[in-house]
């Protein structure tokens, strides 16, 4: 199993230098990506691949059901650098139908260190209540609650003062999107990060 990832590697450098023997060479100079992808650590759910981009164009963070933690350091780490230093100009928070994080949320277990984790996806249950409970389907009520929890994570990056000033600088967007995992489609929430950002702002204006 791991010879033969070894094996691909192999392989895969040397179809890239076929098109293009400067291909790595190019790539060491430097990154310069328009996107900050933050996306599930699922399996399933790849990055660049299912977006049809190559190394180079996007930036990755990946966590357990895709969430935007003000005390988590590494995801904030991320977007700093990301908006700050590469100057990215669209976030894409990115869910999966199928979430095993979202999943395990919505039932009642002790899931040890995933519990801190996983009470973040329980708030976003608790502010949506109505709509959820009102859904008597399961998994419709799971999928919404997928949906419902990328529009939030996609409030919490609104919330952070990197993106206040980077919108105000130099307009930059942050964008809602659902991974479905059956079909392989690529669906946009299309959330209206404008309206959004409007709503918050009266509370979480940092500069
Ligand atoms: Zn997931």
């Amino acid at each position: 199993m791991i010879e033969r990832i070894f094996e691909n590697n192999k392989k895969w450098v040397s179809e890239k230098l076929a098109i293009d023997e400067d291909y790595f060479s190019k790539l060491s100079e430097g990154q310069h990506p328009e996107f900050l992808y933050i996306g599930c650590s699922d399996s399933r759910v790849t990055a660049e691949e299912m977006m049809g981009l190559h190394p180079g164009e996007v930036f990755i963070h990946r966590n357990i059901a895709n969430m935007v933690n003000s005390v988590d350091l590494s995801v904030m780490a991320v977007i700093n650098y990301a908006v700050r230093h590469l100057k990215v100009n669209h976030i894409v928070v990115c869910g999966h139908y199928y979430c095993g994080g979202i999943k395990a949320a919505m039932q009642p277990a002790d899931l040890g260190i995933l519990n801190p984790w996983l009470r973040n996806i329980r708030d976003v249950y608790r502010l949506h209540k109505e709509e959820l409970n009102n859904i008597t389907d399961e998994d419709k009520r799971y999928n919404r609650l997928i949906e419902l929890n990328v529009q939030e994570q996609c409030i919490n990056l609104i919330k952070t003062a990197a993106i206040q000033q980077a919108y105000k600088e130099r307009g930059i967007m942050v964008h809602g999107w659902v991974f479905d995992v059956h079909s392989g489609e690529l669906i946009d929430l299309k959330i209206d990060f404008k309206k959004e950002l409007e709503t918050i702002m009266e509370i979480y204006r940092l500069e």
